[in-house]
């Protein structure tokens, strides 16, 4: 026998078990969406490299060590995309979608990180993105942490915790930078390499080490709230007290920079401690600069990205299960020459009523392979047709999950009898 081959370490098949989790996810999300007014795009899973390394940055987790580039066969660069930002900001830009005008959009789609796989961390997982584009103030960041907790609400989800944090303008940033880089400067010796590298190129990523031995220097870092514009401030103190007004609770967390570089002013996370390291479920912010730094118009923008993976993981550990939906009917064909009459017989019902999951035995087996196929197909009834009941043009009907007599009933007369059972339309 040929040897095998395995899906690639870090990604994963999602079985048909685990589909209806999904879709409920895919379903909840795409209503919560409208009941906001924005609208799905959907954009390729392969971009121009320098897409993201001009958007993500550079000196970032991402674009330093977790792209998977390559050379495609015409000699151009390319990228499996690792989130859907800068995709989204492309195509908006490309086809005029914020051009004097605001945009409310959300996407759903498998991203790829080269990251070392555990639980919570994948190389292809999937986010659910949501970007509002040209509006500048701290009421559309408001409707964005609104939307989320609505989804949290609408799954039945409780304990996470939203933090939040001001970045400040670009400006502001820059004069933070020094005065992080003379802090940092004079504990060289207690930076690791990664961090050593950040000083000179990015020294905001180091607040954002995951290196458990550099915790408690991050800790002591100066402050960006300390140097915040007055723009920036204002935002800020508007957005919380409009959480405040929405009953929504915050922690502002002053170490909160995000892995990406295009953030300003607003930036948020929603956590648990329910997954161990992986914790971080959504996060998000604004970037208003970054539409004009790809060459559009300047447009202010803020937008939000969950993680699926991590919620359906924080759903299944609260213990909620998700029913997959069995057929209505599972169609026995217990005789030679049956199948054609069989076949039509199940699309006639099909015809009947739109939705009806109905499960025909194609491929044969003597009856009794064939109940023990119905029966674990969890399907309420088996219609079985057989030779006596071909011969006088009935079909017999058998309960599986309640103790009721089998009975033979004209396929003239099948739909009027299942009408009568009522439970077919659920
Ligand atoms: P982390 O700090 O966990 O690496 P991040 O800051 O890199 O996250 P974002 O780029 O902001 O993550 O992505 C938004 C969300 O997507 C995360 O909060 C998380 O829920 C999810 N996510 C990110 N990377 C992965 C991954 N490798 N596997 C599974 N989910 C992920
Ligand atoms: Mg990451």
């Amino acid at each position: 026998m040929a040897k095998t081959i395995q899906a690639i370490r870090g990604m994963h098949d999602i079985l048909p078990g685990d589909i209806p989790a999904w879709q409920m996810l895919e379903a909840a999300f795409r209503e919560l969406a409208q009941g906001y007014g924005y609208d799905e795009i959907r954009m390729p899973l392969v971009e121009k490299t320098e897409l993201f390394v001009r958007t993500i940055g550079e000196v970032t987790d991402i674009v330093e060590k977790e792209m998977y580039t390559f050379e495609d066969l015409n000699g151009d660069q390319l990228t499996l995309r690792p989130e859907g930002t800068a995709g989204c900001v492309r195509a908006c830009i490309e086809h005029g979608l914020i051009h004097n005008q605001v945009r409310r959009l959300w996407y759903c789609g498998p991203m790829f990180r080269h990251e070392r796989p555990q639980k919570g961390r994948y190389r292809q997982f999937f986010q659910i993105g949501v970007e509002a584009y040209g509006m500048a103030g701290p009421d559309v960041d408001a409707e964005l942490i609104l939307m989320t907790a609505r989804l949290w609400k609408k799954l039945g989800i409780q304990g996470l915790q939203l933090q939040l944090n001001s970045l400040g303008s670009r400006e502001a940033r820059r004069a933070y930078r020094d005065v992080l880089v003379d802090y940092m400067s004079a504990r060289m010796d207690e930076l690791d390499e990664d961090s050593k590298r950040r000083l000179r190129s990015n020294p905001m990523r180091i607040l954002d080490s995951k290196n458990p031995a550099m915790q408690a220097l991050i800790e002591g870092a100066p402050r960006l709230s300390a140097h915040l514009d007055e723009d920036s401030a204002r935002h800020f103190a508007d957005l919380l007290a409009i959480l405040d007004d929405a009953g929504i609770r915050y922690t502002v967390n002053p170490r909160l920079v995000r892995g990406l570089d295009y953030y300003e002013k607003t930036v948020f996370e929603w956590v648990t401690d329910r997954l161990g390291a992986q914790g971080t479920v959504c996060a998000g912010g604004r970037y208003d600069g970054l539409i004009e730094h790809l060459g559009g118009r300047p447009t202010p923008a803020a937008g939000f990205a969950l993680g699926m993976e991590r919620l359906l993981a924080l759903l299944e550990e609260t213990g909620e299960q998700v029913a997959a939906s069995p057929p209505h009917i599972y169609f026995v064909i217990a005789g030679d020459g049956l199948a054609s009459q069989g076949l039509v017989l199940a699309e006639s019902l099909r015809d009947w009523r739109p939705g009806l999951r109905v499960v025909v035995n194609c491929g044969g087996g003597s009856f009794k392979s064939q109940m023990k196929k119905a029966d674990r197909s969890q399907a309420p009834l088996a219609l079985i047709l057989g030779e006596d009941e071909a011969r006088r043009g009935e079909v017999a009907i058998k309960y599986l999950r309640e103790k009721r007599p089998q009975e033979s009933v004209n396929q003239a007369g099948l739909m009027a009898y299942l009408e009568e059972l009522g439970w077919i339309n659920e």
